[in-house]
């Protein structure tokens, strides 16, 4: 997008204040993500649920100098303001024009799941063929979109956009802006079900986008989609696809069988091989051949571009360097979104030096000179101690970048200059298209070596939460439960991460826990819930918060406040006993308590109480006591307080099961993590963490023979069996073994075999295809989920998860 602040109010209709003669390439609509000031105007988009008129301020820090807001804030000097009406309205109208004005061919995705994926597999097959632009990552909403539909420029000849709704009628709004020629719809599942009455009034939304296509490619398998699109759209040209030999795209040969798939597209043929022959893959791979030959590709190429494909890895690890580094690795993909997201997660650390280490960029079919300029002014925004550029390409433009900066014609090269191994206490990225292998500068870079790796996807940890917060009324705070780092994964990470986005409390067990994290920079309040005796003066000397939960702990903590001399009232939390009999004041105690609390230099922060069955619908009435003696007892000890801390009571399964009680406050735990008890919770929430290996070596076994200690496990024919670089010392509970668990190979159950090793252990891989040495094992959370392992070991995702050995590396990911 390339318009005057004149010609944006014109077309939108709006008012503006200022220099109307400014270009705006780049709308911003988060002021923490903001990559370039330069021709960027900062939108404050006001929702329901939150206004962005608060971060006016922190943008105009960072620069900009064009606003875009409902109202005018005149305490701001020399800012071009444009006034609207409504911020969201604002961005769907310049949107529809922007679009308009565009004569790009387009594809327009929608549905329940695989819409991402989709995207970028279509991506990645025609970006050579044809100039395209997509969304960036998964903006697909009423404010997701536009967004998009501003990447568009002269350029390019293809636009692939995902488009996602919620709520009934959305779908209308975002088709007013953006008909696409060919219309895709995916899997249609549970997500957003409850808020419309039927599946059929979610298809019948869905398919709204379709309203000006000219084709509609759909899942064929779901009888209920095929009806409606037949029903409403009879007259279009209509290309279904599915496993049923029904649809006009469907697989010929039988799936389960060791040779190529072979795809019947209308009375065509198409035959490549595929690996991973989970249902999803494959359905995925038959919209694909679907839009592919739309595009007019022909079938060899088809072919080609299939077999190249890789997993859709856009995401980012942060993993634990040489010298004090952190390394932040995305050596998979290089766009320049992807370049923004990788320079946005740099923003998460706290570390004072930073390097960047970028290769040529690959698939983007524009002026190079543009296109490096672009680089560079990102780049430069960041303010690297040291650039190293890999490749023939990005060299030529080594003069657009600020920082110290070396140039190298390949990956090889850099490894010889020895440069990297230098590098002290910096976070290091490292960003580079495929094809330059810069993973093998990782390998260079990481402390720790290990197959065995704990992965921890913290936009899940993100997901999750807002999923909590959409139940909650937008004022009620959040505390998250860090305790035992983390429930295993991490306590730094996930508290640095989780302080990024603005948490209101952190809970940890113990004064230690605490002091690490104040220690690695953590500043959000943090409440310890066991503070110990003897470490009162450290809770003080940190700044940490202690619950209170008798009079003798308030009597020793305030002797400990006193001592310090300090004036000022010092926070503390009261922990209220309703029923879990664990720690906490008794209903008798109350009047005492208050009455202490009156003259002392002791500020009540909040009064909480804890539920201990709030995940059992057995035990509502139980739970419901429990809620009741809270409310009692809190309203009973504020009377006497004469002011009013915040309330809290809820747990993650409090916060969906007993939503009326939020009080001010709720704590959120394993919820955050992914997991729930309750299956429809549980549907709406992303899997965090993943625990993996890879398959050290596979033997042939002789019928009769036995397998690991104690000859626990006997052939009874020839077996194959694979050894993993696993053992009860990283935490799998060693009653697992003999074929009571299961891990995954290529998403099948293997049965653990024989008893499980301190390091080791063997599974039997007779029934999985194609296994190699070197592929990868999943322990949990996929096949097996975390539930179905914690199952196993006969006891909860909580043990299961803190449970697991510190040796065992812990990565952090992005998507
Ligand atoms: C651990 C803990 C929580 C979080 O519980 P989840 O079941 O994981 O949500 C909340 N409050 C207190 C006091 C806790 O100790």
């Amino acid at each position: 997008m390339n318009y005057t602040v004149k010609q944006i109010v014109d077309i939108t209709h709006s008012k503006m204040m200022g220099d109307d003669s400014l270009i705006i390439k780049n709308i911003a609509f988060d002021s923490r993500i903001i990559y370039s000031t330069k021709h960027t105007a900062f939108i404050a988009v006001n929702t329901p649920k939150n206004s962005g008129e608060k971060f006016i301020e922190s943008a105009i820090n960072r620069g900009i100098n064009i606003i875009i807001s409902e109202h005018h804030f005149p305490q701001f000097e020399n800012i071009t303001w444009i006034i609207v009406e409504n911020s969201i309205s604002f961005l769907q109208k310049l949107a529809k024009y922007h679009f308009e004005q565009s004569h790009l061919r387009s594809i327009g995705i929608t549905g329940s799941n695989g819409k991402t994926i989709l995207k970028e597999w279509i991506y990645q097959c025609i970006w050579n063929e044809l100039p395209t632009v997509k969304s960036p990552k998964s903006f697909n909403s009423q404010i997701g979109l536009p967004l998009s539909i501003f990447q568009i420029n002269n350029s390019q000849k293809l636009g692939i956009f995902e488009v996602g709704i919620s709520q009934p009628h959305e779908m209308e709004k975002l088709e007013n802006i953006f008909h696409p020629q060919i219309g895709l719809l995916t899997h249609i599942g549970t997500a957003h079900i409850a808020n419309f009455s039927s599946e059929e009034e979610l298809i019948n939304e869905k398919v709204k986008l379709f309203k000006n296509s000219e084709v509609i490619i759909y899942n064929g398998d779901n009888v209920l989609v095929d009806e409606i699109i037949k029903k409403c759209y009879g007259s279009k040209k209509l290309i279904s696809y599915g496993f049923k030999k029904e649809n006009q795209v469907f697989i010929k040969n039988n799936i389960s069988k060791n040779e190529d798939i072979i795809v019947q597209y209308f009375n065509e043929e198409i035959s490549f091989p595929v690996y991973q022959r989970d249902e999803v893959t494959l359905t995925n791979a038959l919209a694909l051949v679907a839009v592919l030959k739309e595009l007019k590709i022909d079938n060899k190429k088809i072919i080609d571009k299939i077999n190249s494909l890789k997993a859709v890895e856009m995401r980012l690890e942060a993993i634990e360097g040489i010298k004090n580094n952190i390394v932040i690795n995305d050596s998979f993909n290089l766009d320049l979104d992807s370049l923004k997201t990788a320079l946005q997660f740099l923003n998460e650390y706290n570390k004072r030096g930073k390097s960047l280490v970028l290769t040529d960029i690959m698939g983007v079919n524009s002026n190079s000179q543009e296109l490096y300029e672009e680089v560079s002014e990102l780049v430069n925004e960041q303010k690297f101690d040291t650039v190293f550029l890999i490749g023939d390409i990005i060299s030529k433009f080594s003069d657009l970048f600020k920082s110290k900066t070396f140039t190298f014609i390949n990956t090889q090269e850099l490894i010889e200059s020895k440069y990297l191994t230098e590098i002290e206490n910096q976070i290091i990225l490292l960003k580079g298209a495929r094809k330059f292998e810069i993973e093998k500068l990782k390998d260079i870079l990481e402390l720790r070596k290990h197959d065995t790796v704990l992965e921890i996807n913290l936009n899940a940890i993100l997901h999750n939460i807002n999923y909590h917060k959409s139940l909650l009324k937008p004022t009620t705070k959040m505390m998250a439960m860090v305790k035992a780092n983390a429930y295993g994964l991490g306590s730094y990470e996930i508290s640095e991460f989780l302080q990024h986005h603005h948490i209101d409390y952190l809970g940890v067990a113990f004064a230690d826990e605490g002091v690490e994290l104040r220690k690695k920079g953590i500043t959000t309040p943090i409440v310890v819930m066991n503070p110990e005796q003897h470490s009162y003066d450290t809770i003080i000397e940190y700044n940490l918060e202690p619950e209170i939960y008798s009079l003798r702990v308030l009597e020793l903590f305030y002797d400990s406040v006193q001592k310090t001399g300090n004036d000022k009232k010092y926070p503390i939390h009261i922990k209220l006993e309703t029923g879990m009999h664990r720690l906490g004041f008794k209903k008798h105690e109350l009047d005492q308590l208050g009455e202490i609390l009156q003259d002392k230099k002791l500020k009540v922060k909040s009064i909480f109480s804890h539920l201990s069955s709030s995940d059992m619908p057995q035990e509502k009435e139980f739970t419901l006591n429990q809620l009741k003696a809270f409310e009692y007892n809190s309203s009973y000890l504020i009377e006497r307080l004469g002011y009013k801390p915040i309330r809290h009571i809820l747990n993650s399964s409090g916060i969906t099961n007993y939503t009326d009680y939020q009080y001010n406050m709720v704590r959120i735990g394993i919820g955050m993590l992914g997991e729930s008890s309750n299956n429809q919770i549980q549907k709406q929430l992303h899997s965090v963490v993943s625990f993996k290996t890879v398959i050290s070596q596979i033997s042939m076994v002789e019928n009769g023979e036995s397998i690991g200690y104690s000859r626990k496990f006997k052939t009874d024919h020839l077996t194959k069996v694979a050894t993993i670089p696993v053992g009860y010392a990283d935490g799998i509970p060693r009653l697992i073994g003999n074929q009571v668990g299961n891990v995954g190979v290529n998403k099948i159950l293997a049965p653990i075999v024989g008893n499980i090793c301190m390091d080791m252990m063997m599974i039997n891989v007779d029934n999985i295809p194609h296994v190699k040495e070197g592929n990868v094992v999943t322990i949990f959370n996929a096949k097996p989920t975390l539930k179905e392992f914690a199952e196993y070991c006969n006891t909860i995702t909580y043990e299961v998860l803190t449970s697991i050995s510190p040796r065992v590396k812990r990565i952090y990911i992005k998507d």
